[in-house]
């Protein structure tokens, strides 16, 4: 088969798009990435990335030494609290979440926490100079004007079309336009929307500091839980959820432009129940208050296999926050199509055939983790949420000690903790 050199367009500079585009970049492969925003939408939150997925995606785009100067192995830390009495279930900081002397493998073994501004940052500085057109919205994408078979076209908002793509990848996300080519299904409610907390600087709080550790908190409970999340950054998102009707931001009330009144309106009209230190946790995030409704795709999911167009990351499989595996999903899809590509580039492959077969392998696994977020949403705000969490940790801990030594070996202290959590 002769090698292949197709024109390529990505449609969104998210982390799915960026990562595909490193690994392209890394192959001397060249495309163009069409990303609505003017710059990169690199605002808040934090993501753990997990070893057999995000983490092998970033080494296939040559950007492991970046990851590893960027991610906090460090915050990978749990705190599992009852929602309503406060009583601690699972902690896992202590003085040996600073183990001296772990080797990477260790370190890494678990599921390292990285800026979601920094993993922005680090595959897009991955991606060759001048391939990201920003401020340009996808409107559509239609069969080439030129009726060339198989290809397609771009429709921005601005007026301007791209033409003649051999393949259009969707990285465009939960409202993908992308994938209106494949599919008639659109997200639907999840059933549960997250009101987020930001504290600009938590190492000026000593309570908060010291009540959300190193890492993770978590409460879960009958409709509604309350988490934290440690930025690299020195800030600390949290969040508020609760099983609400769609329409819950709009029709409850709150002034959402008010930070201030609706930060205690929220907490004393909605987490009245929750014990004192969780309201507290949300209460002293005053820096800003936002709702943001969560939305999902049904579960299957797979769409029509179409020549010339696929789709990656949450274009293809949005799914709930809740087993907190979105972007290692859809970095695996990075790597699937990257490799496809590649192939096809070398002439080991047919194009259409290596992506067809990718989807394929996709739909297998972006519907086990689509059924884990599912599973994971329906836990956490059952009324045991919590108790369950924090038993299936210890259990985790357990399997992982009892084969440690069946092994012969000794884990201890953080290379203890990272073993037990590894996927
Ligand atoms: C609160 C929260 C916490 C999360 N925590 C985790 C976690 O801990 N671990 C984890 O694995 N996952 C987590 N996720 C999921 C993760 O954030 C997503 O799965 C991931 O961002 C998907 O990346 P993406 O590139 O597919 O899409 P996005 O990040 O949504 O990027 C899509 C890009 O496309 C652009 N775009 C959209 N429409 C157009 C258009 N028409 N034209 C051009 N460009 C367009 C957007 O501007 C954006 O830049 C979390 C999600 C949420 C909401």
């Amino acid at each position: 088969m002769a090698p292949f050199h197709p024109k390529i367009a990505l449609v969104g500079a998210g982390p799915a798009s960026l990562t595909l585009g490193a690994i392209l970049t890394h192959n001397n492969i060249p495309f163009t990435i069409y990303e609505a925003s003017t710059t990169l939408r690199d605002e808040g939150g934090s993501l753990d990335i997990h070893p057999g997925t995000g983490q092998a995606a970033l080494k296939e785009a040559g950007l492991w030494p970046q990851f590893v100067k960027h991610a906090r192995p460090d915050a990978d830390v749990a705190k599992v609290i009852e929602l309503k009495t406060g009583e601690v279930f699972w902690d896992e900081n202590g003085p040996d979440k600073q183990e001296v002397g772990a080797s990477e493998d260790d370190q890494f073994a678990g599921r390292p926490e990285i800026d979601r501004g920094d993993l922005l940052k680090i595959t897009h500085e991955g991606v060759a100079e001048g391939a990201v057109k920003w401020g340009k919205k996808l409107e559509r994408v239609v069969p080439s004007a030129t009726q060339q078979p198989n290809k397609h076209d771009l429709h921005f908002a601005d007026g301007t079309q791209e033409t003649d793509f051999d393949l259009v990848v969707g990285g465009d996300g939960a409202w993908s336009k992308v994938r209106r080519l494949v599919t008639d299904i659109q997200p639907h409610y999840s059933g549960i929307t997250l009101v987020e907390f930001w504290n600009k600087d938590l190492r000026s709080n000593d309570w908060l500091l010291d009540y959300v550790g190193a890492g993770m908190v978590m409460a879960f409970g009958e409709g509604a839980a309350v988490m934290s999340i440690r930025i690299g950054d020195g800030s600390l998102r949290a969040y508020g959820c609760l099983r609400v009707p769609e329409d819950f931001s709009s029709t409850c009330g709150i002034d959402w432009n008010d930070k201030d009144v609706s930060r205690e309106a929220f907490v004393e009209r909605y987490l009245d129940h929750v014990h004192p230190d969780l309201q507290r946790l949300l209460l002293e995030c005053k820096d800003s208050t936002t709702a943001r409704p969560l939305y999902e795709l049904p579960v299957p999911f797979t769409f029509e296999h179409r020549k010339g167009v696929t789709l990656i990351g949450d274009a293809a499989h949005l799914m709930t926050p809740f087993a907190g595996v979105g972007v290692n999903v859809s970095m695996t899809d990075s790597l699937g199509v990257g490799r496809a590509i590649i192939a096809a580039s070398k002439g080991e492959k047919d194009l259409d055939e290596a992506i067809e077969a990718h989807e394929k392998d996709m739909f297998v696994y972006m519907r086990e983790n689509m059924e884990k977020s599912l599973s994971g949403k329906e836990n956490h705000f059952a009324e045991h949420g919590s108790k369950e969490m924090a038993d299936r940790m210890r259990d985790g801990h357990a399997a992982a000690r009892a084969a440690a030594e069946t092994q012969g070996k000794t884990l201890q202290g953080k290379a203890f903790k990272l073993s037990a959590r590894k996927e």
